[in-house]
């Protein structure tokens, strides 16, 4: 049956909640809201839940008496708030009008209801204010004792109500407390606690906040009313609506617990009562159960009062949070900061790009329901901005701030739901909410549809997370025969896998396009060719090799700079393995037999199995083919040889901060805790790591395939090593990127001061490093040119900056300053040089 339910002062604290309650059934019942106060969103509000407003006092007659005379309930919740709490507050003016409305609004309440209406009105714990001796536990038939006129105004409307002879609810309330969207209700305890706790600010507890009080939810309140209404059995009955008993101090705790960085002053001066306390037995006996708790209240007040972690990202993207996942599926939410008043439903086929335009307002925010999409954004309001890229997946949130242009590639036949605040009329296309920016070629959408890498190529999963961008550079190795040769850019982009702790590229290259002509030469380095030939007589030593049996394979092996120690040696079995072909040739030559291929399925025959040690330095950072290659490298192993590999190791970048270690030929960025992961797939596992100092710092890593051989504790010490400086935690990564950027910032400001100075700067060394480095700081001409001692570099320009490289020969005119790119041989370069320029520096000293 279709009930009439009023709701007096339903813009307020307890009758916002109320009217939340009442929107699922408006289309049942006929709710109306009477309040003499005008919030524009709220009536609009209300207006969209089908709840009927009447803008009016309560005590205007006129206005009010058909509502009233039709109504089958009347929530009684008009009446002024803002009430004094000792006498010192009190004021004259303020009581009256409080007065007024009170009883005037009740009489008139009581006087043009009809005969069966249901009255329900909240009156409060303080008509016990001034009793004598304090109670925890005051009963509904206890003695009233007001005292103050808010008090003694609510005795009156009691009476009023229970002598009118009308069908009524009284409730006792206790102070009613808990977040909510109309006002903060400061003078209640718990509110004005959680919202010093939310700005780290002193609670303050006069007479040591030993008093106790009364206290109850705001949404049980709403609730009650509710219970009341519907229970048609209740009539002509008073009830405590009270839960929480707890001191004042007791409430400063809670807000402590929360928020440690809240301070509690106690002051010890005379606790005017000791406070008191209502029973709610008679309430819970009727059945009524309350649901929410003080400290959850607290929790949530201070969570949205408090200085919120919004990213500064651009863009970023984000899972969904507080899943739930049973037989049916999963369930995944995002919480969004604004609500929402446009929905837009977007389909999308495979290879389309949209977007390629940005908001000069709005945030963009779309939820991915199915496919994917490669995201390109960048930055319009900072002329420097390079072009960043990421993958979104299904069920992903993506976020992009006004005035970002973006576009979105869609590498999988898509749906997305556009998720928008604001108005979006075609009619203000171009001119507020959406303006064209082409970021996006058609040709770039080829490239990036073909090359980017969606799941980690360790582990298959695709918890992706960005670490760092360098931006769009070219290949670091790939020397322009011209200055103005034509030169590609491709995204230099580290992701962070969640699931194996390996950090990787998001976009990879043809290899034959970067390792059929390699220019870098193991060889030239003194200190490298050293590094080989300490590490073969250490080897010989542990493994007991033998020149004439023992069978030894480099793979990756350059110019063959690590098997001509144990050529020297004498050993006969070695074999090189590099896809090269220059190299290969060379290595030849030197009579270091290499064949010249790929390590894979395809090329294994070409390879003589059952090796006693597989050298592999350096080459598990260049293999996309990953999985194969370790299989390949266990199959020409003999069943109780060893794998004996070096790679970059991760910590020292991360530490180091040697972001240029970063370059695309360079897939995959090791720690032991991925390695070990990596391994574990294939019944292989790692048995001893040594640390060492080629490339900035390495790792050394002894593998076998034979499962019993005893793990060392070199690798457990390390992992625990790795595990403590927090190799599996995303933040790890996000501080390192932002470090990155800030180096970018200080270089710009150093070389511009050089350059300011008049100072003339040569470069030294030419190596991957160097491309990254220059490319993303964006320095070309503050560099007249490189010096380089490869002959093979010289006449070629650096890609992307345009450098050129020459010999040490060519220098005419002694420089200020030869920055040092190749900074991991400074030592080496200073001391061969000391007479090249006036002054040496590595690139390092110009990051701080
Ligand atoms: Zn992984």
């Amino acid at each position: 049956m279709s009930k009439k339910i009023v709701v007096t002062g339903g813009l307020g604290y307890i009758g916002t909640e109320l009217c939340k309650i009442y929107s699922g059934e408006s289309w049942r019942n006929q709710i109306t809201v009477v309040d003499n106060r005008f919030v524009s969103e709220r009536v609009n509000q209300l207006r969209n839940w089908s709840i009927n407003f009447v803008h009016s006092d309560i005590r205007d007659l006129e206005n009010v008496k058909q509502f009233l005379k039709e109504a089958d309930v009347i929530h009684h919740l008009a009446g002024i708030t803002d009430v004094a709490r000792t006498k010192e507050e009190s004021n004259l003016s303020k009581d009256n009008e409080m007065n007024d409305i009170a009883e005037k609004g009740t009489s008139v309440v009581l006087s043009e209801s009809s005969e069966n209406c249901k009255i329900i009105f909240p009156s409060s714990h303080v008509v016990f204010e001034g009793k004598e001796k304090m109670e925890e536990n005051i009963e509904e038939d206890c003695e009233k004792f007001p005292v103050l006129s808010y008090g003694l105004g609510k005795d009156k409307n009691e009476e009023q109500i229970k002598k009118s002879g009308k069908n009524y609810v009284i409730f006792r309330l206790a102070s009613v407390y808990g977040y909510s969207t109309d006002t903060m209700r400061l003078n209640i305890m718990p509110n004005l606690f959680s919202k010093i706790a939310s700005q780290n600010g002193t609670i303050k507890l006069f007479a040591g906040g030993k008093q106790l009080k009364c206290l109850v939810p705001l949404i049980d309140v709403a609730r009650c009313f509710k219970f009341m209404e519907e229970r048609n059995d209740i009539k002509f009955q008073i009830f405590n609506v009270s839960k929480d008993k707890v001191t004042v101090q007791q409430v400063a705790n809670i807000c402590k617990k929360e928020n440690p960085k809240v301070k509690i002053v106690k002051t010890e001066d005379k606790i005017p009562n000791s406070g008191y306390a209502l029973s709610n037995k008679k309430l819970l006996s009727k059945g009524f159960k309350f649901l929410y708790g003080l400290e959850e209240s607290i929790k949530e007040m201070i969570s949205k009062w408090s200085r919120q972690n919004i990213t500064k990202n651009l863009e970023h993207v984000k899972k969904g949070e507080k899943e739930f996942v049973d037989d049916r599926g999963r369930i995944s939410n995002h919480e969004l900061p604004e609500s929402i008043n446009l929905v837009g439903y977007i389909d999308s086929k495979k290879g389309t790009v949209r977007a390629n335009h940005f908001h000069p307002i709005q945030e963009q925010k779309c939820l991915l329901a199915k496919g994917q999409f490669i995201s390109v954004y960048k930055d319009l309001l900072n002329e420097n901005s390079q072009k960043v890229t990421h993958v979104v997946n299904e069920g992903d949130l993506i976020v992009t701030k006004p005035n970002v242009a973006h576009a979105m590639i869609f590498t999988k036949d898509s749906i997305f739901l556009n998720l928008v605040r604001g108005e979006r009329e075609h009619e203000n296309y171009g001119v507020t909410h959406t303006k064209k920016y082409i970021l996006v070629k058609e040709e770039e959408k080829d490239l990036l549809m073909k090359n980017y890498k969606f799941d980690c190529r360790l582990c298959g999963k695709t918890n992706l997370k960005r670490v760092v961008s360098l931006g769009y550079q070219p290949l670091a190795n790939n020397l322009l025969n011209k200055k103005d040769s034509k030169c590609e850019l491709y995204p230099l982009e580290m992701n962070y896998c969640t699931d194996c702790h390996n950090c990787q590229l998001s976009v990879v290259l043809d290899p034959t396009k970067m390792f059929s002509n390699y220019l870098y030469l193991s060889s030239t380095s003194r200190s490298f060719r050293k590094h080989f030939e300490d590490a073969a007589e250490k080897y010989i030593k542990e493994f007991r090799l033998s020149p004439k049996k023992s069978y030894v394979i480099d793979i990756g092996s350059n110019d063959g700079v690590a098997l001509k120690p144990f050529k020297d040696l004498g050993f006969k079995k070695i074999l090189g393995v590099e896809p090269a072909k220059n190299v290969a040739k060379l290595a030849n030559k030197k009579k270091i037999k290499t064949v010249n291929c790929f390590l894979d399925k395809k090329n294994l025959k070409k390879i003589k199995k059952n090796a006693d040690i597989i050298l592999a330095s350096n080459v598990f950072a260049h293999s996309d083919k990953l999985k194969e290659m370790a299989e390949c490298m266990l199959k020409l192993l003999k069943s109780n040889g060893t794998i004996i590999m070096e790679v970059q190791y991760l910590l020292n970048t991360l530490q180091d901060l040697t972001f240029d270690n970063i370059y695309h030929e360079h897939y995959n960025y090791w720690s032991l805790t991925s390695l070990v992961n990596f391994f574990k797939q294939f019944k292989a596992k790692i048995i001893r790591v040594e640390r060492i100092n080629t490339h900035g710092g390495s790792l050394r890593v002894y593998v076998k395939k034979d499962r019993s051989f005893k793990v060392e504790q070199s690798v457990e010490d390390l992992l625990e090593e790795e595990e403590e400086f927090g190799m599996k935690k995303c933040e790890t990564y996000e501080k390192f990127g932002e470090k990155i950027y800030a180096i970018r910032k200080n270089v710009k400001k150093n070389i511009k001061n050089l350059k300011n100075n008049g100072k003339k700067i040569i470069g030294y060394g030419s190596p991957a490093k160097a491309t990254t480095a220059l490319n993303f700081f964006g320095i070309s001409k503050e560099i007249e040119y490189i010096v380089e001692d490869n002959k093979l570099k010289h006449g070629k320009f650096l890609p992307g900056v345009k450098i050129p490289i020459t010999s040490k020969t060519n220098i005419k005119q002694k420089p200020d300053y030869a920055l040092v790119l190749a900074w991991n041989f400074m030592d080496e370069i200073k001391r061969k040089n000391n007479d090249l320029a006036h002054k040496f520096i590595s690139i390092k000293d110009l990051e701080v």
